[in-house]
């Protein structure tokens, strides 16, 4: 028998989800960030659906060359830029654009002899302290690059924020002023905006947004889903229920004897589990639907079963399609009773599932 746990991907949400964001970027062009796999909704359909985008955004050349290999001519920018000096070679193969984030990579550049010119982007560091050089040698270090003719003469100017999804924090504001500040003087275009300040800080849109989870109808904002700012989800994930069983009043369901039943009722074995990417951290209460009908997870979720209570699902039938996450029941919800965010959900979604599309 084939397992039934299998994400449905929603290409018409995710072409909806784009318009969205195009008309919200307000002419700045769009980079569709397709990282870890499309935030776990597969590379090639999204890229597919997303072939509306000025760029692509890739944690890795591999990813650069899987979306080359599928034939798409838009700029495609490697968010985290070369690791070795052979990676320059690639990219420039590729077509693939380079983030210049650290002095090591600088220096790379700067030791080659010549070379087609290669696209990059200088990535300013303005309060997040991951990636980037500080704001203040914005000057100094687009002078070394644009010195070196190995290098395209059109250097787009980046940074990323840590928290644009608190808008009563004025970090975001501050980080803001302390890119512009530091690139004054500079020419070339400007890039600042995830999902979340696309959202809620309009000055920070410039010339190039970089929308990631929005596209997939994620939300990035805590307590928010993604429908609450008109983005619908581009994935459902879905199993089966393989077992109903009445159990006793006292006795307890799953692993550890974790959770106990206060009344005989009919427990529910749905056929997914952390080994599927369901997150081990659901706790009892986590909601899924059995058919329309909402139920809860009781016990702990195991590498491939998950129990639940179905006192609320009185007519729920072995066989039943159970609805782990998708429109009827957002991603943020279940990450909020397991401890994370809807972005890991997506992209936890493991390889044994069974992957279709649609055109919902
Ligand atoms: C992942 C990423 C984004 C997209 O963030 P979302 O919150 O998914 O929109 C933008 N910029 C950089 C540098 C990233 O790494």
């Amino acid at each position: 028998m084939s397992r039934s746990a299998t994400a449905a991907i929603h290409l018409g949400a995710l072409r909806g989800n784009f318009a969205r964001a195009r008309e919200l970027a307000e002419g700045a062009k769009v980079m569709a960030v397709v990282k870890a796999d499309a935030y776990g909704h597969g590379l090639e359909r999204c890229a597919r659906a997303l072939g509306g985008a000025d760029a692509f955004g890739v944690a890795s050349i591999a990813d650069g060359l899987r979306l080359r290999a599928a034939g798409h001519p838009q700029r495609v920018v490697v968010l985290s830029g070369p690791d070795a000096a052979s990676d320059l070679a690639e990219m420039r193969r590729l077509q693939l654009e380079a983030v210049i984030h650290h002095e090591s990579q600088l220096a790379m550049l700067e030791a080659e002899r010549g070379g087609n010119p290669l696209k990059v982007w200088l990535k300013l560091d303005t309060g997040m302290h991951r990636l980037g050089f500080p704001a203040e040698r914005a000057a100094e270090l687009h002078a070394r690059l644009a010195a070196l003719p190995s290098v395209d003469s059109a250097i787009v100017l980046m940074t990323h924020f840590a928290s644009s999804d608190e808008l009563d924090s004025d970090r975001t504001a501050r980080q803001t002023q302390r890119f512009f500040d530091a690139t004054k003087s500079l020419p070339g275009e400007r890039s600042l905006a995830n999902s979340a300040a696309l959202l809620g800080w309009p000055r920070a849109r410039g010339d190039w947004i970089r929308v990631g989870g929005l596209l997939y109808g994620l939300s990035p904002n805590a307590g928010k889903t993604g429908a609450d700012f008109g983005f619908r989800p581009a994935m459902t994930l879905t199993t089966r229920l393989v077992a109903i069983n009445r159990i006793a009043r006292g006795e307890h369901v799953g692993y550890g004897a974790a959770w106990r039943c206060p009344e005989d009722m009919a427990i529910g074995v749905a056929a997914i589990g952390y080994g599927d990417g369901y997150p081990r951290s659901a706790g009892v209460g986590t909601p899924v639907l059995v058919g329309d009908a909402p139920a809860q997870v009781v016990g702990r979720v195991s590498m491939d079963l998950l129990t639940l209570d179905l006192r609320r699902a009185p007519s729920a039938t072995v066989g039943d399609v159970v609805t782990l996450w998708g429109p009827q029941l957002p991603a943020e919800v279940v990450a909020g009773h397991a401890n994370t965010i809807s972005y890991e959900l997506t992209c936890g979604v493991t390889r044994r599932v069974l992957f279709t599309e649609d055109g919902a």
